[in-house]
């Protein structure tokens, strides 16, 4: 796949509405285009999509390369008597770039509304309110109804999903701006992967991953792994980029600077995990790029982590990596990218796809 297709991909999955838990009209839609080049493709019990394409050589490990599907966004925890929606998040949401923003609320019939979480008029603010940022108990979505059950008639009630509301944006030369670039950017890098696979078969056995539940519980990819009984896995997910003013001196990792692969991640708050790159993995991911003439960008960071977490706990123990497309401005409505990285994650992992033989070494030394 060439950038402009691979930005059609993107773009056209950045408009599909799907939070944790509710994934299925990008799982259906995904199902479909890795339909075009393996027959093998089914949705787990959990919701994952997974395309199979068999190697050449059944000796060689199996390997699971995934993306997950979901984005972060809200619940509906209360209904007010005039109309109004109350959240609760899903998934890591700072109420700092939440006021004033575009919404898709959610129907129990599966239909969306669009909808706004107000913001306090700037005229009736006070000093003190325009450096203050709202808790999301006080925050409110308005849809436009007048009462409670003009809402309920919609089929809205709590529970019900709400996301930021889809946006595309190109800015100048290969970027793009918008929400649920984390992780359509890792979905359009695994239909970059099944277009090659589809070519040319590899020695290993290739189980390609749509997973659910990430920004929710981080565990989608586990249950995938259940499905398939994978070797190893490669997880499409790319570090944040420390380019901008506000991020110099944080990391190295710049936009258009290259794919990112994370050597270590860490969630401390509570959770006390987080993934150490598997060496095997690296030195394979390394040696594709170098092939490709393609440079590597790598971060090392404490406060986050993927599936891969989990995922390294299945069976006796499975070899994982984190790389993808370095992004900015993670988990706003308004996250940016560079084009050229997303290609170049989806050559470099192709490239390491083909050098996995029987003879991997699938132990950590
Ligand atoms: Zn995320």
């Amino acid at each position: 796949m060439q950038k402009e297709e691979l930005k059609t991909t993107l773009r056209e999955y950045m408009g599909i509405i799907r939070l944790s838990g509710y994934e299925s009209r990008m799982a259906y839609r995904f199902k479909d285009d890795l339909s075009k080049y393996t027959d093998q493709v089914m949705i787990d019990k959990t919701g994952n999509v997974i395309a199979t394409f068999p190697g050449s050589d059944p000796e060689a490990p199996h390997l699971m390369v995934f993306a997950h599907m979901d984005v972060i966004g809200f619940v509906i925890s209360r209904i007010e008597p005039d109309g109004f929606l109350r959240i609760e998040r899903v998934g890591g949401i700072s109420e700092k770039i939440v006021q004033g923003i575009p919404v898709m609320v959610g129907s129990e019939n599966g239909d969306y509304y669009p909808g706004l979480i107000g913001a306090k008029a700037y005229h009736i603010q006070s000093p003190a309110d325009k450096a203050k940022v709202d808790p999301f108990p006080s925050l409110f979505i308005d849809i436009g109804a007048k009462s409670m059950e003009q809402v309920h008639e919609l089929g809205i009630h709590v529970g019900c999903p709400v996301t930021f509301a889809p946006h595309y944006v190109e800015l100048l030369g290969d970027r793009i701006a918008g929400a649920y670039i984390d992780d359509a950017a890792g979905l359009t890098n695994l239909l970059q992967i099944a277009s090659a696979l589809a070519e040319k078969k590899p020695e290993c056995t290739v189980h390609l991953v749509g997973t659910v539940m990430e920004e929710f519980n981080a565990r989608g990819a586990m249950m995938a792994a259940r499905s398939v009984k994978t070797d190893m896995a490669i997880c499409l997910l790319g570090p944040g980029a420390g380019d901008t003013p506000d991020q110099r001196g944080v990391n190295n990792v710049v936009l258009g600077g290259g794919p990112g692969v994370t050597l270590f991640n860490f969630h401390g708050k509570g959770t006390l995990n987080g993934n150490i790159a598997h060496k095997g993995l690296f030195e394979l991911i390394k040696k594709s790029a170098q092939d490709s003439g393609i440079t590597l960008q790598r971060s090392a960071a404490r406060g986050a982590l993927s599936d891969t977490a989990y995922l390294q706990l299945e069976n006796d123990g499975i070899p994982c990596l984190d790389m993808g497309m370095p992004d900015r401005y993670s988990h706003s409505p308004m996250e940016t990218c560079d084009l050229n990285d997303l290609e170049q994650v989806g050559i470099v992992v192709t490239g390491a796809i083909y050098g996995i033989n029987r003879d991997f070494n699938l132990h950590r030394y």
